[in-house]
């Protein structure tokens, strides 16, 4: 009997160091290629209050799979684009071709990993292949149980920074041909030269791979330390994030070009802290996988019961979304992220703590504004980051008070970031809050102008 296998993309939309997808080229006949497109849930739309993704991650996702397209056409495959985030689609097509095999990688979250207890639910006969392959290690080489996570990050980062990391890489030169029955390219990729000509900061294999090399081609990661938390420029802080959280660069990938730098240039204090803050990655994504749902607070079913937010919150959240709280420095960095789909690490903290302290917003709100902007939302390092901030990351740990659980108290703290300490020490001269604030300064004399 032939085997067909169907391979579900979904945050490892790459063919470099996919070693699922090249188990899934060793083991059957006929192979389909399937991912669906990444979509605001219901509950993300409910809390943000934006009907859907915004425009730069749109782009950024729409460019990833249409590179994944083009390398898939290189190999003879063909990239079948579902774009629903329900089990229908890919049911009818495990029936419709007969597939047999289904591979998929293991994800963290409770939404993506329901999606395949439900497809396999409904097709109790096909034989599934899963792994964590957009992570540094595999959980079986932790020290600890799964079940027993360290509740802090320094427990966790102590236990695990010594394993060994498994780098050698899968080369895919062959994949199975598609089935003859199956039709209908969801999606037609872009010419390749419109795809080469998006540059280093476009979604896709391609581009995150340019911009590895071109990062590590300079000097920037021997003095990353010193300067990871500047708010803005390229030579500050990797900007790896957009293609890790879709899988275009897998964390292995990196942590190798890495370890080539220091090869060539020196280990020092800076190329250590690329790593140690892989290593955050890493931790909110076990940490992810084993809240489930509790992380995000509640159910979605339960949703239409509760008070989104009152008249007063709902005017400060927008005002918040649209950079116009009047604490300069979290408009800026509002702005920067609704103009780029990107913001700085600090310039996160920062806009997280004011909607928290500040105008006393529930930070799920939060949240789910940065799930639908950021062209490197990761579900497991957005919500966790969040919840980390608001103290909610071991809500059971506030109730506890012996000293042995000092650790995991300072957990569930919440970090209240002083705004105006901050901008003293992150943007003294307000370079960064002037150029986020020329608009207004363009509009005000304007409006001058008008009145002379
Ligand atoms: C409220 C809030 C929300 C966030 N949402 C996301 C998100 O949706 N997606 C996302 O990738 N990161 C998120 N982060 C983490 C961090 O801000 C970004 O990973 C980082 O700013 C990306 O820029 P970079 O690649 O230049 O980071 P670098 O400073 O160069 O760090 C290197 C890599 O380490 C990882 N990393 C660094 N800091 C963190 C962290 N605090 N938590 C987890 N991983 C980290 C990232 O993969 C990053 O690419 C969030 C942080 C906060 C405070």
């Amino acid at each position: 009997m032939k085997k067909i296998g169907l391979y579900l993309f979904t945050n490892d939309l790459r063919i470099n160091d996919n070693t699922l997808l090249y188990q899934a080229s060793q083991s059957v006949d006929e192979l389909l290629c399937v991912a669906i497109e990444p979509r605001l849930s219901s509950y993300s739309v409910w809390l943000s209050q934006e009907p859907h993704n915004g425009a730069h991650r749109h782009l950024f996702i729409k460019q990833a799979l249409d590179d994944l397209a083009l390398s898939l056409a290189r190999l003879g495959q063909r990239l079948f684009v579902l774009e629903r985030n329900t089990s229908e689609g890919l049911v009818q097509l495990v029936k419709s071709q007969q597939v047999t095999h289904f591979f998929a990688s293991s994800h963290c979250a409770h939404d993506e990993r329901q999606l395949v207890i439900d497809t396999l639910t409904q097709c109790p006969d096909l034989l599934i292949s899963q792994q964590h392959h957009t992570t540094l290690f595999e959980s079986d080489t932790f020290p600890f149980e799964l079940t027993k996570l360290p509740r802090s990050f320094t427990k966790f980062r102590l236990q695990v920074e010594h394993l060994e990391i498994k780098t050698e890489e899968s080369v895919i030169a062959y994949l199975p041909p598609v089935p003859q029955t199956a039709t209908d390219p969801y999606r037609e990729p872009l010419l390749e030269s419109e795809a080469s000509d998006t540059g280093g900061y476009a979604g896709g294999e391609t581009a995150g791979l340019t911009h590895l090399e071109n990062y590590f081609s300079n000097d920037y990661a021997g003095t990353y330390k010193q300067t990871r938390n500047a708010l803005d420029s390229i030579e500050n802080s990797t900007k790896f994030s957009p293609w890790l959280a879709l899988g275009c660069v897998s964390p292995k990938t990196i942590y190798r070009h890495l370890k080539q730098f220091e090869a060539h240039r020196g280990a020092n204090d800076s190329t250590y802290w690329i790593y140690f803050e892989l290593l955050w990655r890493e931790y909110f994504y076990w940490k992810c996988l084993t809240l489930g749902t509790s992380l995000f607070g509640r159910k979605s079913s339960d949703l239409p019961n509760e008070q989104l937010l009152d008249t007063t919150a709902g005017a400060s959240f927008a005002k918040w979304k649209s950079g116009n709280t009047n604490y300069s420095i979290v408009d800026a960095c509002m702005r920067q992220l609704n103009a780029t789909g990107y913001m700085s690490n600090r310039g996160r903290q920062l806009v997280a703590s004011c909607l928290i302290h500040e105008l006393g917003i529930d930070w799920r709100h939060g949240a789910a504004y940065f799930e639908s902007q950021l062209i490197d939302y990761d579900v497991s390092s957005n919500w966790c980051n969040w919840a980390y901030i608001a103290g909610a990351l071991n809500p059971q740990a506030t109730q506890n008070t012996n000293k042995q659980n000092a650790a995991n108290q300072s957990q569930s703290k919440s970090r209240h970031f002083d705004l105006v300490k901050q901008t003293e020490m992150y943007d003294p001269e307000h370079a960064f809050i002037n150029k986020w604030h020329q608009d207004d300064k363009a509009s005000a004399s304007t409006r001058y102008q008008d009145v002379i």
